[in-house]
């Protein structure tokens, strides 16, 4: 199924899709290991940094092949795409969804980059994700966050025809210092002036499960974890490397992987409302 018709059936029904960053092959096997375990979906998501780290093909290759060998129902995606370059390159290289992120830019520049990737995306019939709004990235203060406005939204998607829209009702990226608190009467309000676009989340790391289901109620589909999928395996990896002079990485890696999986089955059975 293509991810707009996913994406909207879902929202529909009031549940997410879950989309988790990969880094490696642990990473992606960590994560593909606990969607075959729930036969949910899942979107792979690869940012800038991961694509230079793995080179384009290889990561897009890993993650198709991935998805086949688990059999998992899957979309590959370019999370935080910060040019028109990235994005084409992208979908050349046959990405299913592409992010363009212009929410550091003032609102009409934002539109027209926007536009630009969904008139592109058009003929290779990819999905698009914009950012409208601010959601501090990391090493950024929260404090540098702007809410998403309703009026803004509506016109943002009416003359960009873009997707699906990531939104800041009051997440950030990386840790949270305090606990977030989600402004869910600021996401209704979204909700009930923008037709045609999903909503998405970025940031939901740390944030606690009650706010994480009650997004997802009141309109959140696509729901991006990324630090979180970090912070387990290399503190897990941490763990093992200090005690343990093991040089057979096959033998020390699984145990990294397994965590991942673990917390992503936790992750699912939020975002699908079990
Ligand atoms: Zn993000």
């Amino acid at each position: 199924m293509k991810l707009k018709e996913k994406l909207s059936s879902l929202t529909d029904k009031k549940i997410g899709l879950l989309a988790t960053n990969y880094y490696n092959l642990e990473t992606l096997h960590g994560v593909l290991g606990a969607a075959q375990h729930s036969g949910d979906p899942i979107i792979l998501q690869l940012t800038q940094s991961s694509i230079d780290y793995m080179g384009l093909d290889s990561a897009v290759a890993l993650g198709r092949e991935g998805l086949k060998q688990f059999g998992v129902e899957g979309w590959i995606h370019l999370d935080h795409g910060s040019s028109v370059e990235l994005a084409q390159r992208c979908l050349d290289a046959g990405f299913d969804s592409v992010m363009i992120d212009g929410s550091e830019l003032p609102f009409g520049e934002n539109m027209k980059l926007t536009q630009e990737v969904v008139k592109r995306a058009a003929s290779y019939g990819a999905h698009v994700e914009a950012e409208l709004g601010f959601v501090a990235k990391l090493g950024q203060s929260h404090a540098h966050s702007g809410f998403t406005q309703p009026h803004e939204a509506r016109q943002f998607v009416e003359e960009t025809g873009v997707d699906a829209l990531a939104i800041s009702i009051g997440t950030a990226h990386g840790f949270y210092k305090e606990e977030p608190k989600l402004q869910i009467d600021l996401l209704q309000a979204i909700v009930a002036e923008v037709q045609d676009a999903t909503f998405v989340l970025h940031g939901s790391s740390g944030v606690p499960e009650s706010q994480l289901r009650a997004a997802i109620q009141n309109g959140i589909c696509k729901v991006n974890l990324a630090t979180e999928i970090k912070n387990i395996f290399m503190k897990t990896l941490q763990d093992i490397l200090t005690q343990n002079e093991e040089i057979d990485l096959r033998k020390v890696f699984p145990k990294a992987t397994n965590a991942v999986t673990e917390l992503v089955k936790g992750k699912l059975d939020i975002v699908n409302n079990r």
